[in-house]
């Protein structure tokens, strides 16, 4: 498997998804997630022209951040427990996982510098999932306003592991209405203009639904532990 054939192959069904919604590919952006995958496959995934990386546990997070070389920007997109936030923090370019007041304060405190985050949102009410709740958000973005650190740069979902594209593209185009009511409330920090949303399974649907960074593991470095 080449991971240049497959961000070709990824970048052909972005742009046809592009096509189809009337969307510019260029507003679209591919975090290669590289959980499942070793450095030496993280470092071609940068060699073949990836910029975003997105790891979701701390250990891995670093372990990467440490060895591989070249322009990157790095994402944390797993759960993040409060106590990891200190070893993470000045090494992250962007968190999409932050779902909860007690996190925001921990950011706040550890850092002078404003963190681009995501807020994650639980659309589909499946109680195994972290984030917020639709009907929980405004009032957690507003809450989040005296903690400066922290820039709203947009929604973060994950939808259920299942094919039926009907109820995919519900929770996607759920998660677009919540990211432009955030939007409409124009608070200074909470610019709120961007989607993160979909993965191996559903980028293409996400897209059309206007995900502006998609997050792909499986399809586009593959998976070493199976
Ligand atoms: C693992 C993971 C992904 C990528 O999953 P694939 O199905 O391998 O593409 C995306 N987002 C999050 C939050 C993940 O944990």
């Amino acid at each position: 498997m080449r991971i240049s054939d497959n961000l070709q192959s990824i970048n052909q069904q972005i742009s046809k998804a592009c096509e189809r919604s009337n969307r510019n590919p260029e507003n679209v952006s591919i975090i290669a997630v590289t959980k499942y995958v070793s450095v030496e496959t993280t470092q071609e995934a940068v060699d073949s022209g990836i910029v975003h990386l997105g790891e979701n546990r701390d250990e891995g997070f670093i372990h990467k951040y440490e060895q591989v070389t070249g322009h990157v920007k790095w994402h944390f997109i797993g759960t993040l427990q409060s106590r990891k936030v200190k070893s993470i923090i000045d090494k992250v370019d962007y968190i999409h996982s932050l779902d909860r007041l007690s996190l925001a304060k921990e950011i706040h405190k550890r850092t002078n510098r404003k963190v681009k985050c995501f807020v994650q949102v639980n659309v589909s009410e499946e109680k195994s999932k972290h984030g917020v709740s639709a009907d929980e958000l405004i009032e957690f973005v507003q809450q989040l306003e005296k903690y400066d650190s922290i820039e709203i740069i947009g929604l973060m979902t994950m939808a259920p592991h299942i094919k039926d594209e009907k109820v995919l593209r519900r929770i996607f185009q759920k998660t677009r209405h919540l990211q432009q009511k955030v939007q409409h409330l124009n608070l200074s920090n909470a610019p709120c203009t961007e989607l993160s949303m979909g993965m191996s399974n559903d980028y293409s649907i996400a897209v059309e639904e206007g995900a502006t960074f998609v997050r792909i593991g499986t399809s586009l470095v593959g998976n070493e532990r199976k």
